[in-house]
């Protein structure tokens, strides 16, 4: 499809995607448009060329393997997310509070990724599980862990004529790890974050043997907290070495005052986080949700 200054392409297979992307370098790629359609109906822009990907096979699949899943960028959430909430619960019930079923229905983890925004809700979840992105250009294929993706504010490094082919996220290892994620918005339902949390915490005999801690809306990218990580590494799983971690929160991230949230508040609440999955992991009796949902 084309008029004066737009054009479009639906290719039906992986390798027209490959070649429509080397021969148009500037296209937009438009999966569920659930993010991208916002720069039409809201900002009024022109895309240019644009290609859409939800006809294309290659990128639909959902693989599971022995110590990981394959999951292709235009499969909307709705198709893989039950697979995942089976080894991962607080991944899945995050998922199920991304927009709404339609949303869902439409939306992709491509889709969450490329969009590069600080406040997705799946890449600091993605980024603490260690996840890989395949990216494609033309017949070539690199791997890169996801955290590395995100350079600046919308930026990425994602190179010219390249896209997310699939992302590969590692199954849980162990009993002893356990996955902790949080999304914090104003509405419990069909909002955007003002801060995502997620722990990934191994412990094993009241040690700490492996963290990696992520976040959204505390920098200008989701972002490791390589500095509170580096404080529960290795350390007895106490109240005292969540405060240090707490306070090491300070050091990883300058966050930002927006509409959604103010800086303090962030801080805060990414703090408080810590302390509730501490509390969630240790003292699993214990009540922290403030309101039972049906
Ligand atoms: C009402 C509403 C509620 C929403 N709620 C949430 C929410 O709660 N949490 C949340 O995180 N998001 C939310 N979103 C945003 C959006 O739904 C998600 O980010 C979704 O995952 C985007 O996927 P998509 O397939 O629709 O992406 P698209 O809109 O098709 O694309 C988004 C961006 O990614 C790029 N892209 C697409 N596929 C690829 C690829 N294979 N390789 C490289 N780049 C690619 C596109 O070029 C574009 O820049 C909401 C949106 C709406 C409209």
């Amino acid at each position: 499809l084309t008029d004066d200054e737009q054009q479009a392409f639906s290719p039906l297979s992986l390798s027209q995607l490959s070649q429509i992307m080397l021969d148009n370098p500037q296209a937009r790629l438009v999966a569920g448009g659930t993010d991208i359609v916002l720069e039409i109906t809201q900002m009024h822009k022109k895309l240019g060329t644009i290609v859409y990907v939800g006809n294309v096979p290659e990128l639909q699949t959902f693989e599971e393997h022995d110590d990981k899943f394959v999951i292709g960028a235009a499969l909307p959430y709705s198709e893989f997310t039950p697979h995942l909430a089976a080894h991962y619960p607080e991944f899945g019930d995050m998922i199920e509070r991304i927009g709404s079923l339609q949303i869902r229905n439409q939306g992709t983890l491509g889709g969450n990724v490329g969009n590069a925004s600080p406040i997705g809700d799946t890449p600091p979840v993605l980024i603490a599980l260690d996840a890989k992105l395949n990216l494609r250009c033309g017949d070539k294929v690199r791997q890169i862990a996801i955290e590395d993706y995100f350079v600046d504010y919308k930026v990425t490094s994602q190179q010219v004529s390249e896209f997310i082919e699939s992302i590969e996220i590692p199954k849980p290892v162990s009993k002893a790890q356990q996955l902790k994620v949080y999304k914090i918005s104003k509405r419990f339902d069909d909002d955007i974050s003002a801060v995502l949390a997620t722990f990934n915490l191994t412990i094993e005999n009241d040690v700490i043997t492996k963290a990696r801690v992520a976040f959204g809306g505390m920098a200008g990218i989701p972002a490791r907290a390589i500095h509170c990580e580096q404080a529960l590494n290795g350390q007895p799983f106490t109240q005292a070495i969540i405060d240090a971690a707490k306070t090491q929160l300070t050091n990883d991230y300058k966050p930002m005052s927006d509409v959604r949230a103010s800086k303090d508040y962030r801080m805060t609440v990414a703090q408080n986080l810590l302390q509730k999955a501490f509390i969630e992991i240790s003292q699993p009796q214990t009540n922290t949700g403030v309101v039972q949902y049906a």
